[in-house]
Parts: C-alpha cells; sequence; structure tokens
C-alpha cells in the first residue's frame, strides 16, 4: 500500500498489523534491530525532552504517559501496569502511542504498543546487557514467566548469545506456557521448582515479575559475584524485586535517574545513592563492567526514548511494507479557518 499524500490520515498499525509486521522481518531482527535503534538514541541521549512520566496510581495498578522529543519527532506512549489483571483475563501491561511531526504538529503515526512494549524492553535490557553482563554469559535465569518472560529470552539470545534459559515462576502454569512458548526457538529451556534452583550457573538474572508490594525475589545470598541482574518487574513506587543488601554490592546503571529514583529499586536506597546513567556507558563517558567478579545491575523501568525509537523504527517499517491503515483522526478543511463551515456541510443532504 503506498502511502497517500493526503497529510490528515494518519497511519494506524493495529496489533494484528503489528503481529505481521513483526513476522514480515523476523522476531529475532526485530529485537536486533530495535536494540541498535535504541542504542543509537541514547547516544543522542542530550537532545531530548526528559521528564519523569506522569502516573495516575490507584490501589489495583498505574496508569502513565510518557512524553518525549528530540526536536523533529514528538512521541508518546500510554501504557497501564495492573499485577492483577490476568486474574480477570486481562494483561497486566498494555499500551498504545503516538508519534507527532514537531514542525506542524500533526501525527505521523498511531500505534499498538502492547506488543511493541514487550519488544522494546526486551530490546533495552538485552542492549544495557551487552555493555553489563560478563563476557561469554551462555546461561540466564528468567524469573517470572509472564507476558514479557518470552521476549527477554529471545533478545538475550539474539543480541547477548544467550544459549540456556532457566525458568521459575511461582505459578507452574506460567512456567509451563513459557517453556511451550520457546520449544524451537534454539534456546535450552529448563522448567526450574524454585529461583534458587534457576540460579545454578547462570550469569545473568532476569527478574520480570509482577506485584504491587516491595516483593523480595532475590535474596543477597542467591547473587555471587560476576552476576548481571536485568531487573524489569520493579517499575512503580511501592514494587520492588530486590533485596536491598543485593543494591548495596551492586553496581547500578539506569535510565533516567529522576524517574528511576521514584520507580525503581533505588527507591529503597538513599536520593544520592550513585548510580551510573546508561547512555554515559554507552557513549563512553562512564564505565560499564570494569572487573569479572563484579556485580552489575540494570534497574530497568522503562523510558520515554524507549518508546519514541520503537515508535520510529515500527514507522519507517510500516511504511515499507505497508503492515498499517489509514485513520481518519484528523479534521482536514479545505479552507483550515472554515471548521464549522465543514461541519455545518457534513450535515446537509447530500445533493442528489
Ligand atoms: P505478567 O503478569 O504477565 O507476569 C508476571 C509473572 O510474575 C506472573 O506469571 C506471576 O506468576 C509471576 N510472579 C509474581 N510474583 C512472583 C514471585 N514472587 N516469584 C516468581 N514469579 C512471580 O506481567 P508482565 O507483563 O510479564 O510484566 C512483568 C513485570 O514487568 C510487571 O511488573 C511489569 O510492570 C513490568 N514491566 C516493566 C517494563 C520495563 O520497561 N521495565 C516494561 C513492561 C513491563
Amino acid at each position: 500500500m503506498t502511502p497517500p499524500s493526503h497529510l490528515a490520515y494518519v497511519p494506524f498499525i493495529s496489533v494484528e498489523n503489528m503481529m505481521r509486521l513483526v513476522h514480515s522481518i523476523g522476531v529475532e531482527t526485530v529485537l536486533k534491530e530495535l536494540a541498535d535503534a535504541i542504542e543509537h538514541d541514547f547516544t543522542r541521549w542530550q537532545l531530548f525532552d526528559k521528564t519523569p512520566r506522569f502516573g495516575c496510581h490507584s490501589e489495583t495498578g498505574v496508569i502513565e504517559l510518557m512524553p518525549t522529543s528530540d526536536g523533529e519527532f514528538y512521541g508518546f506512549k500510554y501504557v497501564n501496569g495492573h499485577p492483577t489483571n490476568t486474574k480477570q483475563g486481562l494483561q497486566t501491561v498494555t499500551a498504545f502511542g503516538l508519534l507527532a511531526n514537531v514542525s506542524s504538529g500533526y501525527p505521523v503515526l498511531l500505534s499498538e504498543m502492547t506488543v511493541l512494549t514487550a519488544l522494546r524492553t526486551a530490546a533495552t535490557s538485552a542492549m544495557a546487557a551487552r555493555h553489563l553482563a560478563p563476557k561469554g554469559a551462555k546461561v540466564m535465569a528468567l524469573i517470572g514467566n509472564g507476558a514479557q518472560s518470552e521476549f527477554q529470552a529471545m533478545a538475550f539470545k539474539a543480541v547477548v548469545g544467550i544459549e540456556e534459559v532457566r525458568l521459575y515462576d511461582i505459578d507452574a502454569a506460567a512456567t509451563a506456557k513459557c517453556a511451550r512458548n520457546l520449544a524451537g526457538s534454539g534456546l535450552k529451556v529448563t522448567a526450574c521448582r524454585s529461583s534458587q534452583e534457576a540460579m545454578e550457573g547462570a550469569q545473568i538474572v532476569t527478574t520480570c515479575t509482577a506485584d504491587k508490594q516491595f516483593a523480595t525475589i532475590l535474596t543477597d545470598n542467591m547473587i555471587g559475584d560476576g552476576i548481571h541482574i536485568n531487573a524489569i518487574g520493579g517499575d512503580c513506587p511501592g514494587k520492588t524485586e530486590l533485596h536491598k543488601d543485593i543494591l548495596l554490592r551492586s553496581q547500578i546503571f539506569v535510565e533516567y535517574p529522576p524517574q528511576t529514583r521514584i520507580e525503581g529499586e533505588i527507591q529503597q536506597m538513599s536520593a544520592d545513592h550513585p548510580v551510573t546513567e546508561l547512555w554515559q556507558v554507552i557513549t563512553g563517558e562512564a564505565e560499564g563492567r570494569t572487573s569479572a567478579s563484579q556485580i552489575t545491575l540494570f534497574d530497568g523501568v522503562g523510558f520515554a526514548i524507549e518508546d519514541f525509537s520503537a515508535l520510529k523504527y515500527v514507522h519507517e517499517r510500516a511504511l515499507k511494507t505497508g503492515h498499517f491503515v489509514q485513520l481518519d483522526m484528523i479534521a482536514d478543511p479545505d479552507d483550515p479557518r472554515d471548521l464549522f463551515g465543514m461541519l455545518t456541510r457534513a450535515g446537509e443532504p447530500a445533493l442528489a
């Protein structure tokens, strides 16, 4: 499908088209390309408008808006996090997002972002691990086997070279689902009965659990020297996954400190607890892992620039492949100042 020149129509990527788009490129290629796109935007970090996301909190979860701009494009994502949703057959996290042209303010893309968030979160985690994990890491423990888990496994295979994932979830059905989905992925998949068992022989541990509390998914005694921890489930005030003692032993890497101090594992620490900004590791302004025995922690909460990179990536790919539909979303009167006239004419009986 050729994109029409008509400015007022906005390309829309539905869930179905997002899935078609991903399959037309290949899941692992998408994860690799997204990791590269996000990494590239992290090298342009200072260009972006940055703010902690706006959260609307309730007893059951949070609804957030995540805006940013690089001066040429503006993007935002609407995303929720409701850990008890799965009990009602609803997902914990759903999202959609928009990309707009800064010069006109006109949207250039509206997209589903539930699938895209899982892809971009996994790509960000793997991109961070490319800089922080011990060299030659082959085994990853994956604790929390819900919606995000397979995406994490595939991204670490594609971007970091992980060969085995060791799964654990308090719900054995989630682990069975994850193992089923990863069969045939090329990864060795081992289902474990405890997080301790999942950690055996792992050089990387990913925690992606959902619980609206200060949880302790990992305790200090489980973390040996040299481990890289990719903690993505603690992403909200009052919602963490790691025991504080682990943070005291780790070199901590974050996306945007003003947001992570509110939402990440480091909300358990004092406001001046030292952290390194991931973008500075990527640009070479700060050191990443400095020794084989160091414990590195990516305290990932998800930042607007990652969604911006993901929206730009799918925008370009969807326009090339035609995996979108046009939405009549922006009013387009012939005379831009005659909006009311356009409305009036729409109510007139059609001429025979
Ligand atoms: P999900 O509800 O589909 O899966 C969560 C899984 O965690 C469930 O299978 C549950 O049984 C398991 N779990 C809960 N407590 C556990 C425990 N103590 N030990 C082991 N397993 C446990 O959720 P999801 O969509 O996979 O999201 C996972 C987490 O990641 C959520 O907290 C979500 O908010 C977060 N998230 C973070 C980012 C980011 O950018 N950092 C992006 C998306 C989602």
